[in-house]
């Protein structure tokens, strides 16, 4: 049987293909309903499972993307399989493909100055329909909601927040108290891949799901962080037994 959603440690993931979900993310656009998503890896899932409070955010999301392998494995363990792995980064360029086809106004929140800058500067060259209203770097007061106001103010369909989790979905969660309309998204490091300052893995690596290594050989220092996939499926099994 196929399920809707596949619970994994508390965090309910949407069981869609990536094409699917773009329907879906679009169709709410068109809309213009208020959309919250999050793309969660087990780093996220882990860190769910320690603060309660980012736990409760991710309760309000409306959309949660499977994004990484280990999800994806978590998900057979507990003989719930998920369809697919929606990377979010591919999420990204897909939602900028739909916007670009529509004349969207899109936002972008998020990275240092430089990389924001040439981020911008690279997908309004290939993207060129896009309405890119406004864009800040990610490096302000979180606490200060005149900066809600002020991306408001620019009536954003979409917008995508590059803070790193937690701080996205917390930023999200605050805009979306106050919106009445937009689509947003937590996109970690992808605006570090748009503005080409970091790469993606090559395809090959992609399409053998170790993207994972390629950024643990690019980035050694990744490897503490990296380490949290082990404890995921220890903690995924145990789950499993719970339910035997
Ligand atoms: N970042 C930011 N403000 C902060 C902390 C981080 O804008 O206070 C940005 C950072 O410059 C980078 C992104 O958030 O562009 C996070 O990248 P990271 O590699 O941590 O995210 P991941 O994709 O691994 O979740």
């Amino acid at each position: 049987m196929n399920h809707e959603k596949v619970s994994i440690l508390g965090v309910d993931f949407d069981n869609k293909t990536k094409e699917v979900f773009l329907e879906k993310l679009m169709e709410r656009v068109n809309s213009q309903q208020k959309t919250f998503v999050v793309t969660a890896n087990p780093e996220i899932v882990m860190y769910a499972n320690s603060d309660a409070a980012y736990m409760s955010l991710l309760k309000e999301a409306d959309y949660i993307a499977a994004d990484g392998i280990g999800i994806v494995k978590g998900a057979q363990i507990l003989e719930t399989p998920i369809v697919e792995r929606v990377a979010g980064f591919d999420l990204l360029t897909d939602l900028l493909e739909k916007a670009n086809q529509q004349g969207s106004r899109v936002y972008f929140l998020g990275a240092k100055e430089e990389v924001l800058q040439q981020a911008v500067q690279n997908v309004q060259k290939k993207y060129p329909a896009i309405q890119l209203v406004g864009s800040r770097n990610g490096y302000f007061d979180f606490s200060d909601s005149s900066i809600i106001e002020a991306v408001q103010a620019t009536q954003p369909d979409m917008i995508f927040v590059a803070l790193g989790f937690p701080k996205q979905e917390q930023w999200i969660h605050q805009y979306l108290n106050s919106a009445s309309k937009g689509l947003l998204m937590g996109v970690g490091g992808s605006f570090d891949v748009l503005s080409g300052q970091s790469k993606r893995a090559p395809k090959i690596f992609i399409d053998l799901n170790i993207e994972w290594l390629y950024r643990l050989i690019k980035q050694p220092t990744r490897l503490k962080r990296m380490m949290v996939l082990p404890k995921f499926l220890l903690e995924v099994k145990r789950e499993k037994k719970k339910h035997v």
